[in-house]
């Protein structure tokens, strides 16, 4: 009997209440369209599922976030986080669009009402992609400080030299927020200023100075270089004033943390799930391996690792459209959400067994792409040393 009842068991069950549930209905019924298929085929060419994003912004999920003046649904933070936990947990891939959510933050805080009107409005309406983020370069890696792309004002131009890496999606957006250094380090007037966000146009850049080589990853990503040489870009690109970018950048950085750490939470149930009704079936030495405690304990496990991480996201989320500052909250979230989501791909990894292996359970392609996230956005050891600084007034490391 307690196998059977695992057997039926639903890993969301118990999860705190929220009123979300038609959200998290209509998301669920729209990934029914894009079955495993889809995306072993999508996995095995390393393509991009243009079908899915293009649903999923036709149903106005992308533009969750985006005002209502601005032809967005204007949806809280905890919403948008469910409709990609729902993604996750339905066995398909955010990460292809997940970055429209957050970058358009940066311009709805930051940007002018000019800019507002120019471009949120086609975002909304699927008409121009916002996905491409270039912060990280080859050089400085974690130290955003130490970016060498530069940027050098030339009458109502600027022009761009240098090199973005991990770009994620830059083939497949027209718009790109890029971070660049406006004064050299030592002239800037103090540690974090001389850093300025652009709202650069794509498609009018490539070509003209912009070139994006894609880089093959243990996942479909679709993620890429960017080299820039003497790209002129226009003065009104700037997002906010210049030189104050690196704190603009910051300030999305929350939600990023905060919608990851939601995209985990949603793979972890999508390994339970798996896990459990493999656990319930599949019997071996004349018995479902799942009566086993050998086995069962490692599922719960991962689900009480879920439900615990889960908590911290809902509490990131909620402090986050109170408008209070989340950073320790965004940080812990991302951290735990991403430990409890690898936990889970390693636990139903190993109750399958050998199938585990086999492409077509997609355990192999989840397992590969819910690895990304201990590392990216930010990895293990610098949430750590946020949390030992900031919260624990612990001395700077770095
Ligand atoms: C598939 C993928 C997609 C990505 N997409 C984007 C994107 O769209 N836009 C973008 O801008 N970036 C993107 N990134 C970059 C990502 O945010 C970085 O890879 C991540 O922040 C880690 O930086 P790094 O790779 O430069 O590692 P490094 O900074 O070189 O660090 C390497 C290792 O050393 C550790 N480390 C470094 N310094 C310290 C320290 N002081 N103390 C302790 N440990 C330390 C790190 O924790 C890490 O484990 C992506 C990365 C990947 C892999």
């Amino acid at each position: 009997m307690i196998v059977k009842s695992a057997m039926t068991a639903n890993p969301n069950k118990g999860t705190a209440p929220d009123d979300l549930t038609p959200i998290r209905e209509s998301v669920r019924a729209l990934c029914a369209d894009f079955p495993g298929e889809y995306w072993r085929r999508l996995d095995r060419e390393r393509a991009y599922p243009e079908e899915f994003v293009a649903a999923l912004t036709k149903a106005g999920f992308l533009a969750a976030l985006i005002p209502e003046e601005y032809g967005g649904s204007g949806l809280t933070m905890t919403a948008a986080a469910a409709i990609m936990e729902e993604i996750q947990a339905a066995g398909c891939n955010g990460a292809p669009c997940h970055a429209q959510m957050y970058t358009m933050g940066t311009l709805l805080r930051h940007g002018s009402t000019e800019q507002k009107k120019r471009y949120l409005p086609g975002i909304a309406r699927g008409e121009l992609r916002l996905q491409a983020f270039g912060v990280t370069e080859p050089t400085s890696g974690t130290d955003t400080l130490g970016l060498r792309t530069t940027a050098v004002r030339d009458g109502d131009h600027y022009i761009v030299n240098g090199q973005k890496i991990w770009t994620s999606r830059a083939e497949h957006s027209d718009l790109m927020l890029l971070l660049a250094r406006t004064t050299p380090r030592e002239q800037a007037k103090s540690r974090t200023a001389g850093l300025t966000v652009f709202l650069i146009d794509m498609r009018a850049a490539h070509g003209n100075g912009l070139t994006i080589r894609p880089i093959r990853t243990m996942m479909n990503h679709a993620t890429t270089e960017v080299f820039f040489a003497n790209l002129r870009v226009p003065a009104e690109a700037v997002i906010g004033h210049e030189g104050e970018g690196f704190r603009y950048i910051l300030s999305g950085m929350n939600a990023e943390r905060i919608l990851i750490a939601a995209e985990c939470i949603g793979d972890a149930k999508w390994f339970i799930e798996k896990a459990t009704a493999y656990a319930g079936e599949r019997v071996v030495f004349g018995r479902p391996i799942g009566q086993n405690q050998g086995v069962q304990f490692p599922i719960a496990r991962a689900y009480i690792g879920m439900r615990a991480a889960e908590l911290m996201v809902r509490e990131a989320a909620a402090l986050y459209e109170a408008g209070r500052d989340c950073g320790a909250e965004a940080n812990m979230a991302k951290h735990l959400a991403a430990e409890a989501s690898w936990a889970a791909a390693d636990m139903c990894l190993q109750t399958h067994g050998g199938f585990g292996f086999a492409e077509e359970f997609d355990i192999e392609r989840k397992f590969r792409e819910t690895r990304l996230y201990t590392v990216a956005p930010i990895s293990t050891n610098l949430v750590l040393s946020y949390i030992a600084e900031h919260v624990l007034g612990l001395p700077r490391s770095y």
